[in-house]
């Protein structure tokens, strides 16, 4: 393995092993997923430690289709170095860290195509039973927040882009299952994710996002300071969020509750 990984390797064990229970509500790490659910309403975070996690039949759904579209197989460092540094392009995650504005992330997105050991595109997949044609801001944020700690982590981004790619599970064959992520893949690279928006007929939509650095450290920035404990937790304006969300009939400040 050539000094780039051992180095990489030997960094994340250093990260890993320097965590303390420093941040709100005693956590050691912030997932890049806590962050971007901070732009839908950062009170939900405050539910989710004070409550847990609640769950939906909509989030049972949603993580089994996530699991068929992409299946994965745990492999080792050196098989990871091997795949990806293939000219070919290759597909294969690893978990994403790094310190961004005071604050321990860690992610894990959901698919990455490799060449020439670079990161070429990065695609976060949202399941929804609504209109795949929407892209919410913490979905963009979140696969931003992902490219921004690939950078940090040392890797060339150079030629990284980005896509959201959005799906309606019902409707999909069995095929459309199995083959999904290497046609996202492909029509990806090819530039013709029209055209596989056509032959999915709606049910799905790759919302390709631009990567920006300083737009990725903004977000962070915004949103630091609560788990820092500069601040308390703001909470949704929006009646629509309120009444979509899990913890409606629990929350403190669910507008929609109260009305
Ligand atoms: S009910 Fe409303 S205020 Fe409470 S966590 Fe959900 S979205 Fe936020």
């Amino acid at each position: 393995m050539g000094t780039f990984w051992e180095d990489l390797w030997r960094r994340e064990e250093g990260f890993m092993a320097s965590a303390k229970p420093e941040f709100r509500h005693g956590t050691y790490f912030i997932g890049v997923s806590d962050i971007a659910s901070q732009f839908y309403c950062e009170y939900k975070a405050e539910n989710k430690f004070a409550l847990g996690e609640i769950p939906t039949e909509a989030k049972k759904e949603g993580t089994e289709l996530h699991d068929e579209l992409i299946p994965g197989v745990e492999i080792t460092a050196d098989e990871f170095v091997r795949l990806v540094s293939k000219e070919e392009p290759s597909y294969a995650v690893l978990r994403v860290w790094g310190w961004v504005d005071g604050l321990r992330i860690i992610g894990m997105p959901d698919h990455i195509v490799w060449s020439s050991g670079r990161p070429v595109w990065l695609v976060e997949l949202k399941t929804t039973k609504g209109d795949p044609n929407t892209l919410w801001d913490d979905q963009m944020i979140q696969t931003r927040i992902y490219g921004l700690l690939l950078e940090e982590m040392g890797f060339d981004c150079s030629m990284l882009k980005m896509a959201v790619v959005k799906v309606r599970g019902h409707g999909l064959s069995d095929d459309d299952r199995r083959q999904w992520m290497q046609r996202v893949s492909e029509a990806l690279m090819s530039g013709t994710t029209t055209e596989l928006e056509s032959v999915y007929g709606g049910l799905m939509k790759a919302h390709i996002v631009t990567y920006d650095k300083v737009k990725a450290l903004e977000s962070v920035a915004a949103k630091s300071g609560y788990w820092m404990g500069q601040r308390e937790a703001t909470s949704s304006e929006s009646i629509r969020k309120c009444h979509a969300c899990e913890y409606n009939s629990t929350c403190l400040k669910s507008l929609d509750r109260q009305s």
